[in-house]
């Protein structure tokens, strides 16, 4: 759509911003709800065939112990009880500060759906972070088990199905699964044929899924009794108002009393095919406005939908789609492009400059020192969103590394 063709003009856009208030960092709907000593719940799903319900909102929890108290209490007051963590977030003081939640408050813990991760490969490995995930989190069970960051189907092998079934019936874990943010699709609809995968959270967002491989991916996990959660369900940063589909867009959420970020969870939870939406939420003000979202029943629209697709397409080149099979093999010599495409976008989408340099410089400096000397321009040619991956290689060690 042109500027000419929209009837969403700039003038148009403030008047309505003004209208509703736009200045205001606070969600409109449901604001009042949650601020009330009314006893209110976030809906819920159930997750896959578990047999639980979990809420549709999760708590992506990057916490640091001091701060994080007054959140968790308030998160389980509104029903927010799927807790989402990994052993290394915050280098383990995320953990930790579950854990002293939990030791102030040891009945909220048959409330909570509580996930961590590991990244570890071998079952030694496996055991060992596990071990130290109960002990940081003052409990003796997980409910569910996240191999971390699977980016093929291939290392959902033997071994690992044989800890998690040990692991189970040892009673310190209710269920497995894996994350995954690179090759989403083919990692479900590998996980779907197993039979002993219960759960993934995987990258979802209103980019991602409308392809005809994410649809019959996702199919594929509901019909084996999978539950899916999704994350990165912002698809990058906030909608500005540089186009006239983004002007639209922007107005139109606007004028029905909610934020753009609160229009994109809305568009992942009217897919009732996923259960939970992890949100990182490292403030009060995130968690009132994603929770007033999860309350609202307003639907988006046919036309909000369909805007929010064209305004992925016009900004496709902006976004990293994580198929690293598409260009991580056209180079030669190690290349972890999708990861560093993530971490450039915590850096420019999300503000989040330290998470951003962390997991950059977790690269092995071997790797990141070769990083702007490859040939990418075979990936280059290969991948379907058409990004700049060698510029953006220059970008990223010079925005992100630590020297
Ligand atoms: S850089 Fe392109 S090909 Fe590589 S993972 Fe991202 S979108 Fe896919």
């Amino acid at each position: 759509m042109t500027q000419k063709h929209s009837s969403w003009t700039r003038r148009a856009f403030l008047k309505a911003a003004c209208a509703t208030g736009a200045s205001s960092a606070l969600p409109f709907n449901n604001f009042s709800a949650l601020a009330s000593d009314e006893v209110i719940a976030v809906p819920t799903r159930p997750f896959g065939k578990s047999g639980i319900e979990v809420p549709i909102l999760g708590f992506g929890t990057s916490l640091h112990v001091a701060f994080s108290q007054l959140l968790l209490k308030q998160a389980v007051k509104w029903g927010v009880t799927y807790w989402d963590t990994a052993n290394t977030y915050m280098g383990g003081n995320s953990e930790k500060a579950i854990g002293k939640y939990f030791a102030k408050y040891p009945a909220d813990r048959k409330k909570v759906f509580l996930v961590t991760k590991s990244h570890a490969w071998n079952a030694d490995g496996r055991t060992r972070d596990l071990n130290l995930s109960l002990e940081r989190m003052q409990t003796d069970y997980i409910d569910l088990y996240f191999a971390h960051g699977v980016w093929s189907a291939d290392e959902l092998d033997a071994q690992t199905k044989s800890w998690a079934q040990k692991t189970k019936a040892e009673g310190k874990i209710r269920f497995f699964g894996f994350s995954t943010h690179s090759n989403m699709a083919e990692c479900l609809l590998g996980a779907a044929g197993l039979g002993w995968i219960d759960g993934i959270m995987l990258t979802y967002n209103y980019r991602l899924m409308h392809s005809d491989d994410m649809r019959r991916a996702v199919d594929g996990c509901v019909r084996a009794g999978i539950g899916l959660t999704a994350m990165k369900t912002q698809g990058g940063g906030q909608v500005q108002t540089d186009s006239a589909t983004e002007l639209e867009l922007a107005g139109r959420f606007l004028q029905k009393g909610f934020t753009d970020g609160q229009a994109k969870l809305k568009a992942v939870w009217q897919n009732p095919q996923i259960a939970s939406i992890c949100s990182e939420m490292p403030n009060m003000t995130l968690l009132m406005s994603n929770g007033a979202a999860a309350l609202d029943k307003t639907q988006l629209s046919t036309r909000d939908l369909s805007l929010l697709q064209q305004y992925a397409k016009e900004t496709r080149s902006a976004y990293c789609t994580g198929c690293t099979a598409n260009c991580e093999s056209c180079v030669e010599g190690e290349a972890p492009i999708g990861d560093v495409m993530r971490y450039l976008m915590y850096c420019n989408s999300y503000g989040d400059d330290k998470l951003a340099a962390d997991g950059f410089n977790k690269i092995p400096q071997k790797i990141r020192s070769r990083l702007t000397r490859l040939d990418y321009s075979r990936a280059e040619r290969n991948c379907p969103q058409g990004l700049p991956i060698a510029k953006l290689m220059q970008e990223a060690k010079k925005k992100l590394e630590i020297t």
